[in-house]
């Protein structure tokens, strides 16, 4: 039985009116393709603005700014592990990105939070494994931390809801 505090959707993260928003971000956090291009448009130029201040972001870790434009207040930038294979930490990796996002989530009392399909577009991940890694570590985060209230998978292919319909 999964948590009650987890939610799936399928649309455009950018729409969402809620505490934050995290973004499947590159190292450099200067923007980018898929949802990261996606969610710099809608928040407009002051989000590259403060990202510019950040000194990039490592692969697994996790940068805060402000929304802007955006419905919701904070965006938490992540980056995934690029896919090449399995056995270059890739799975510690992509844990490592839903831990320290919703680390983040916490230090900043942040209650509702929608996380997109971190690894799996560009990135190559495979989506059965990543959205078991998805569910796993948030579950297990949640398990440990009473503060955030909803944790909600927004995702945008037949192919990455089913993979996480069946986990949730
Ligand atoms: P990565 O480089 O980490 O693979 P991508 O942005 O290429 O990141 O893809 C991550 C996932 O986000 C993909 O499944 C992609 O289809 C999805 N995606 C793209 N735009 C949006 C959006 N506006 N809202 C939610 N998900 C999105």
């Amino acid at each position: 039985m999964s948590d009650s505090r987890l939610a799936l959707a399928r649309g455009d993260i950018t729409k969402l009116a809620i505490d934050a928003i995290v973004n499947a971000a590159n190292t450099a956090l200067l923007g980018g393709g898929g949802v990261d291009g996606a969610i710099h448009r809608a928040a407009g130029p002051q989000l590259l603005a403060e990202c510019k201040t950040l000194a990039g972001c490592r692969s697994g870790e996790a940068k805060i700014t402000r929304g802007y434009s955006l419905p919701a207040r904070f965006v938490i930038h992540t980056v995934g592990p690029v896919w090449s294979g399995g056995e270059s930490g890739e799975p510690e990796t992509l844990a490592n990105c839903y831990r320290n996002s919703l680390q983040i989530a916490v230090t900043n009392d942040l209650r509702t939070i929608a996380f997109p399909a971190i690894s799996c577009g560009v990135y190559r991940y495979p989506i059965v494994d990543a959205a078991r890694i998805a569910v796993d570590t948030t579950s297990e985060f949640l398990r440990e931390n009473n503060s955030v209230e909803q944790v909600t998978f927004v995702v945008s292919t037949d192919e990455i809801y089913a993979a996480y319909r069946r986990l949730l």
